[in-house]
């Protein structure tokens, strides 16, 4: 991936002069722990359409209709997440909490900004490990061991005769009914409202920001987009980092895992 580094020094000296820092991921951060990104070639969104898999109706017009094509798609977003650990990106996010206040405020769903130490995550999009009933009520958590075993489970039925009832038994610590309650994991679907409080505390941090950093999103993806803009339209300065060039104060190209931990080190004479 090419890298631009021209304008380090000028980021670092942002980063340098801010208070509060908010971080605000996307797929890109995870890229490098091998979760696919929306737009990724061969990745879940290319062969399961988000406007086919990521609804609540078409989601469950497909485990009804078609359970092999809904099970594969369950296999197909989980097997990477269960499987991933923090990157160097992730952890050059958490390692900025020993220079000022960071509220990490993340798109992603893949609980890896809090495997690698940071304190304050808003997951604006849900999670995939926090199970809720369907009026979005906290139910019980998963572990990313309970999930790499769901994934194992749905692997051999896959590659084998696949049964359905056998398919929602292995899913059912994650989806399922329970005292006529439905439950499932608290990822927003296409259509749906954002996490709350995250979405809340993301607004207020954005608010009040004296820099955010920018990192691994599109921002193809409303409201989450909205996030920059606000925190640009109250006076914060805007870092980003991501491959190809868009609108901040100041852009690195770059794959997060390289650009980050430069940035610290340049920010803070810091080692990696
Ligand atoms: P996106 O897939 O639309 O965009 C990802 C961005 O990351 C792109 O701009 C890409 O150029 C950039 N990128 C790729 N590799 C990078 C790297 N190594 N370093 C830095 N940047 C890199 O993702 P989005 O904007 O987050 O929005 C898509 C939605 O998909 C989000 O709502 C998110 O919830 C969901 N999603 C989550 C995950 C996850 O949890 N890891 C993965 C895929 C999609």
């Amino acid at each position: 991936m090419h890298q631009d580094f021209e304008r380090l020094d000028d980021a670092a000296e942002l980063l340098r002069q801010a208070r509060r820092v908010v971080v605000f991921t996307g797929a890109g951060i995870s890229a490098e722990s091998g979760i696919p990104t929306f737009r990724d070639k061969g990745g879940v969104w290319d062969r399961f359409p988000p406007e086919e898999y990521a609804t609540p109706h078409g989601l469950l017009m497909k485990s009804r209709t078609e359970p092999e094509r809904a099970a594969a798609f369950a296999y197909g977003l989980l097997q990477p997440i269960a499987a991933a650990e923090p990157n160097a990106g992730h952890r050059a996010i958490a390692a900025l909490q020993d220079h000022c206040d960071v509220s990490v405020v993340t798109q992603n769903i893949d609980g890896l900004h809090q495997d690698a130490g940071s304190k304050i995550v808003w997951e604006v999009h849900g999670s995939t490990f926090e199970i809720v009933s369907a009026s979005g009520r906290h139910m019980w958590r998963v572990s990313r061991d309970e999930v790499q075993e769901i994934v194992a489970e749905l692997e051999t039925m896959l590659a084998g005769e696949f049964d359905a009832m056998k398919a929602f038994a292995a899913i059912g610590r994650m989806i399922g009914a329970k005292d006529g309650e439905f439950y499932r994991p608290s990822i927003v679907l296409f259509g749906e409202a954002m996490a709350e409080p995250d979405w809340s505390e993301a607004v207020d941090a954005a608010g009040v920001c004296d820099c955010m950093l920018v990192v691994g999103t599109s921002g193809l993806v409303y409201p989450a987009a909205m996030l920059p803009e606000m925190a640009k339209s109250a006076g914060a300065s805007i870092i980003a980092v991501g491959p190809e060039e868009g609108i901040a104060d100041v852009w690195l190209t770059g794959a997060a895992g390289v650009v980050l931990p430069a940035l610290l080190r340049a920010a803070y004479s810091t080692p990696d």
